[in-house]
């Protein structure tokens, strides 16, 4: 779980630490962005287990919902209510589900646009096995750092003429270095051993030579971490035949998204893996998947991934007790293997799967306090046998 705190720790403060030492816990303010399809489910679900693991230990939420999207225009006339970038701006830390993006016109991506607007230039994604997981790919454990603002996400595109339509893809040396930069610098705080920068320089030479020289200029300051650079679809075929030999993947926008999704299939799917949009500002916690609307409202989508995802902002926001204690529920469940949703081979919908985790927390709880007891009666006994 090292590496999963290591990023709150380099973009987070130590707000609770700080409330903590002057004897003061005031409830934690967070934009809740529920999302639309899955979203509501996968949400309502993460926010009944943070609640649980608050009560448990001494940790409190202000949450402040907003609808965005489709569900939000129908409402307010607006994709994005100024209300909700507001409540981003004061917060500095939200949880997102997923939004439904219209698919050859209608509206731009919400996800993109608040990545955009708060400058939330880290996307950063763990993929690791969940124990008692039966998977084709065990013992995987590897981040994509993906860059998350320029590429071929900026949006520029247009039809020339009919027939002929552009994209415009950016890349500059500041965004291609800070990127680099982020993922060096997590790989020296947790000790990761490499990072590979996957590009398509042997085509697009001017922007991804751009992105790999920088990320070469950079890695030149981290000599104790290896350094090498595998071509993308390239690295589609490793990852399929030789996932373990990848530690970190610094990707640009396009190659990080599609391979998070491919990376979410050596581990069980896209109802396990979380994500993070990290700024120097704000912090956007959500899943990797999307909306699943071949599943919504059907109370079957697995809940996994967000609580993943809520169990880095914990770690951003330094509650890490309340992180511990989710993160040991989710795998107290995959461990029995008896309330699993249908995406990774079991029965239970999206409300059985919470309720396994909270009975999870709760017997953990109930753990760590017999052990807190148990430490007293042998201190008292100490005590008595040396009186
Ligand atoms: P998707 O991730 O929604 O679904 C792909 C497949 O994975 C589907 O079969 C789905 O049922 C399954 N799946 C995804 N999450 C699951 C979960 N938690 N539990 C069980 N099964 C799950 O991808 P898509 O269908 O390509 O996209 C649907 C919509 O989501 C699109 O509008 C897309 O733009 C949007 N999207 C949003 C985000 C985001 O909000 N960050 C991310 C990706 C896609």
């Amino acid at each position: 779980m090292a590496e999963m705190m290591a990023d709150s720790e380099m973009v987070a403060g130590t707000a609770a630490g700080v409330a903590e030492a002057a004897g003061t816990r005031s409830a934690h303010k967070i934009t809740l962005i529920p999302g639309d399809g899955i979203g509501p489910e996968v949400s309502g679900a993460v926010v009944e287990i943070l609640e649980a693991a608050g009560r448990a230990t001494g940790v409190s939420f202000d949450w402040h919902r907003f609808d965005a999207g489709a569900d939000s225009y129908e409402k307010t006339r607006e994709y994005i209510p100024k209300a909700l970038y507001e409540s981003i701006e004061a917060n500095r830390v939200a949880l997102k589900g997923p939004v439904t993006t219209p698919v050859g016109g209608g509206f731009s991506s919400i996800n993109v646009t608040l990545r955009k607007k708060f400058d939330l230039y880290a996307n950063f994604r763990p993929v690791k096995n969940l124990p008692g997981l039966q998977t084709k790919y065990p013992g995987i454990d590897l981040v994509i750092v993906r860059e998350n603002t320029e590429g071929l996400y900026v949006g520029l595109e247009q039809e020339i003429v009919p027939g002929v339509a552009t994209a415009l893809k950016v890349v500059t040396e500041k965004g291609s270095t800070r990127i680099a930069r982020f993922a060096f610098e997590y790989a020296r705080k947790i000790g990761r051993k490499k990072i590979h920068a996957i590009h398509k320089a042997n085509i697009m030479k001017k922007t991804d030579g751009l992105f790999l020289t920088c990320a070469k200029r950079v890695a030149e300051e981290f000599p104790e971490i290896a350094y090498a650079e595998h071509i993308v679809d390239n690295t589609c075929m490793q990852l399929v035949m030789n996932p373990w030999q990848y530690d970190v993947l610094l990707t640009e926008n396009l190659y990080g998204d599609i391979l998070s999704d491919l990376c979410s299939g050596l581990v069980g799917g896209l109802g396990l893996v979380p994500g993070a949009n990290l700024g120097t500002e704000c912090a956007i916690f959500e899943a990797v998947h999307g909306s699943a609307p071949d599943i919504a409202g059907k109370g079957l989508a697995n809940p996994t991934a967000l609580m993943q995802s809520a169990v880095l902002m914990l770690r951003h926001i330094d509650e890490i007790r309340a992180a511990d204690l989710v993160q040991a529920g989710i795998e107290d469940v995959y461990r029995a293997g008896k309330t699993l949703t249908r995406d990774v081979g079991g029965k239970a919908g999206t409300m059985e799967f919470k309720e396994a985790v909270l009975l999870a927390m709760e017997a953990h709880g109930a753990m760590e306090a017999h052990g807190v007891m148990e430490a007293h009666g042998a201190m008292a006994a100490g005590a008595v046998a040396r009186g």
